[in-house]
């Protein structure tokens, strides 16, 4: 049987741990905190407390296209804690909603109904949208030049008008990207539409773990797969570079061999770890999220979710009662 070291515990070491575990590989998965997870987890909020709230460190949704994490989540047998949503809202400054559903025509006609009732767009700035979908669509896959082209000079080049910018298309894509219009590949954005609302009619679902992030991650989940071991506490200090490939993993001083290895370190370690490997991640920058927690001593909410409009947070998650709301903001354009 082969064996595979991971570096990294967060979502990519531990998706590549389930499908390589769930192969027959055998998998030794080298974590340098005490729990799983890295960006996408959950932490006790007064950790002395055995009784304490578990929060999740932001909220994480995901659409029913994203069919690699829902394959790691099937794979883990926890597929079920992840309650799928039908519905989107949008919300005005001031309280007006509209709702974002398919309706009953077939894909891509699917959200027609819906998009034509919506009340945050006039009718031009609808009839723009309409034709700058119907130009993704023509172009999607066929077009060259889409990863040298921001999704902003895309828009612009389609004449979109600035509030349908501003309300439609910087909503959906700087949620699903978290990265601003001027600053993400045309590329990128196409595939959201494409894949997620443009494609299959459920693809838009968006799901959201109904149990803390932390949880879909429990030592019983990898007991089911086997041929998994985790280690904490674990930093791997070295990935060993030998006749153009690795060779070897140090962790606490101790050298590690393995038939393969898998680096699912954040970019900057993977350079730290690795330098015999000569990587230049000079290009690559982290793009943050602000989540806030909000506990009120009374229901502020009955929605599940909504998306703000004309504000500088742009979602907004019912956690309990509508009592305890997680927002969040993707970073803006300086
Ligand atoms: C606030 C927030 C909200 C988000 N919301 C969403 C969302 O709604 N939907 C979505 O799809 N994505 C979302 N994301 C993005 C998603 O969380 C990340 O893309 C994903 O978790 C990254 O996983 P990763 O495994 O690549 O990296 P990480 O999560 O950074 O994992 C790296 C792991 O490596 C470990 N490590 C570091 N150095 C070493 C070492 N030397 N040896 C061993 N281990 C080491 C770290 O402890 C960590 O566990 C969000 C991210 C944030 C921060």
């Amino acid at each position: 049987m082969s064996h595979v070291i991971i570096a990294g515990g967060g979502l990519a070491g531990l998706a590549a741990a389930a499908a390589l575990g769930g192969e027959g590989y055998r998998v030794t998965l080298f974590e340098s905190r005490a729990f799983l997870g890295g960006r996408a987890t959950s932490f006790p909020l007064s950790p002395s407390d055995e009784d304490s709230e578990v929060i999740d460190n932001c909220q994480h949704v995901l659409l029913r296209c994203c069919r690699n994490l829902l394959d790691f989540y099937r794979r883990l047998g926890v597929d079920d804690s992840i309650r799928f949503h039908r519905q989107f809202h949008f919300l005005e400054p001031g309280g007006r909603m509209s709702v974002f559903r398919a309706g009953l025509l077939p894909a891509p006609l699917h959200f027609a109904g819906s998009f034509r009732r919506l009340s945050f767009l006039s009718l031009p700035e609808k009839l723009a949208v309409a034709r700058g979908l119907m130009a993704l669509r023509r172009e999607y896959g066929r077009r060259r030049d889409l990863d040298q082209l921001t999704m902003l000079d895309w828009l612009r080049e389609k004449r979109q008008p600035e509030r349908a910018i501003r309300r439609f298309w910087h909503p959906v894509l700087v949620s699903a990207i978290n990265e601003e219009l001027g600053r993400m590949a045309a590329a990128h954005a196409f595939q959201v539409f494409r894949l997620g609302f443009l494609g299959r009619r459920d693809s838009y679902e968006m799901g959201v773990p109904d149990v803390p992030l932390g949880s879909l991650y429990s030592s019983e989940s990898w007991e089911r797969l086997g041929g998994v071991e985790i280690r904490f506490r674990s930093p791997v200090e070295r990935i060993l570079i030998g006749g153009g490939r690795a060779c070897g993993a140090v962790v606490n001083r101790e050298t590690h061999a393995a038939d393969f290895y898998v680096c699912a370190l954040p970019f900057e370690r993977a350079a730290a770890v690795a330098p015999d490997a000569r990587l230049d991640v000079s290009v690559f920058e982290h793009s943050p999220i602000t989540g806030i927690h909000l506990w009120f001593d009374r229901q502020v909410t009955d929605l599940p979710h909504a998306a703000l409009l004309d504000r500088t947070i742009q979602w907004l998650f019912n956690k309990s009662g509508g009592r305890y709301v997680q927002l969040g903001s993707a970073r803006r354009a300086a």
